[in-house]
């Protein structure tokens, strides 16, 4: 049996996306930006699918760029931001971000003399709006802080850092939705930049987008042509950017009705692994648990390889750097024994007991 239970890493292509991705692919290849006929009925299909997403997240068509991804969005709202605004040299962030987030930050103070004031989650896994305003600084240019975290899946209130930062003169405010789409809702009324990634919610790969509101002047990163506002040059991903929009409406529409089913599955498995092993964070998304065992990490991981399950020591993108978990340090827990479990509506009750199962006998094995 084989078991995916790494969603927060990637998920699987929707067979809906799938199908219609494939069926753009076979028949239009023009360039969305060529004057000719073809080249306008992608540029429109993309420009629809625009619209569907501004409509879905309550912000204007204008205020979608679409990018490659999270990391490519994280970092044109970040640096593109600090480069459009010289002016003010310092920003506040959380330790716990996703690399893309971190090192953009890292880069900006070690590289560019920004002053960064990185945040300590509190016991409960939260950055709150009151560590929010007394770190706030006169020259404060930008607070970004993750919706929901990667690693531990606890969940930010935002939107009220959000309306913190908003009183704030001259200092603006992003926040990583990628954990969160599609799973927790949240009001952008106030949320000044917001980046998130098709696929994590079943969508393709090499796909994402940046909110930006028009207020919010930005530097691009990739320089060229006049796509996407002249924010990020190069020839469109016209189709992969006309399929977010059904990617993201079926995500919305799954997470009603699932609901349930994951709800079960989540307490199914924390039942089963409180039992077994020690559960660290229960705070946060259904959908994520972190646990630690006694059996190293990699042990544990390459064990439960050979049953043919598929679960994360980390967030992926670091998986083969020899770096520490900021995440886990940063809650006091013990990085070279934890193990992260993250599943979604492709799971099965059965995939969990198996789990359960070869993870019961892979404790008991080198206890
Ligand atoms: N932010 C968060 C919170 C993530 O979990 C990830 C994916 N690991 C990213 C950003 C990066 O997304 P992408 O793979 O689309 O660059």
């Amino acid at each position: 049996m084989k078991v995916y239970f790494d969603a927060v890493s990637t998920t699987a292509v929707n067979p809906e996306v799938l199908e219609t991705y494939k069926k753009l692919l076979d028949e239009y290849y023009c360039n969305s930006d060529a004057l000719y006929d073809d080249g306008v009925a992608i540029y429109d299909m993309q420009e629809k699918s625009r619209n569907l997403i501004a409509k879905m997240l309550g912000v204007r068509k204008d205020e979608i760029i679409f990018t490659s991804g999270a990391s490519e969005a994280n970092s044109l709202a970040i640096k593109g931001l600090c480069f459009a605004h010289p002016e003010r040299k310092h920003l506040i962030t959380s330790i716990y971000e996703h690399s893309s987030v971190h090192n953009s930050f890292r880069q900006l103070e070690e590289d560019f003399g920004y002053k960064v004031t990185y945040l300590m989650p509190d016991e409960d896994g939260h950055i709150t709006a009151d560590m929010v305003a007394k770190a706030l600084r006169s020259d404060t240019l930008l607070v970004s802080i993750m919706q929901v975290n990667n690693e531990i899946g606890a969940i930010n209130d935002v939107e009220g850092i959000a309306r913190i930062v908003k009183k704030h003169p001259g200092t603006y405010f992003h926040t990583d939705i990628t954990q969160g789409l599609g799973k927790v809702d949240i009001d952008l009324k106030d949320v000044d930049m917001a980046s998130f990634s098709a696929h994590k919610i079943h969508g393709l790969k090499g796909s994402g987008a940046l909110v930006k509101k028009q207020f919010v002047e930005l530097l691009p990163l990739i320089s060229g042509g006049q796509q996407e506002f002249s924010l990020r040059g190069g020839t469109s991903n016209a189709l992969a950017n006309t399929v977010l929009a059904k990617t993201m409406r079926i995500a919305m529409e799954n997470k009603e009705k699932y609901h349930d089913q994951l709800k079960a599955l989540h307490d199914h498995l924390y039942e089963g692994l409180s039992r077994i092993a020690t559960v660290n964070y229960a705070k946060g998304l259904d959908t994520l648990m972190n646990i630690s065992t006694p059996i190293p990490s990699e042990v544990l991981l390459n064990a439960l390889n050979d049953k043919g399950i598929m679960v994360s020591s980390k967030s992926t993108c670091g998986s083969k750097k020899n770096e520490e978990n900021r995440t886990l340090k940063a809650l006091g827990l013990d990085e070279d024994h934890a193990i992260r479990i993250s599943f979604d509506y492709t799971n099965t009750m059965e995939e969990a007991d198996y789990f359960l199962t070869q993870l019961k006998e892979i404790l008991d094995k080198y206890a």
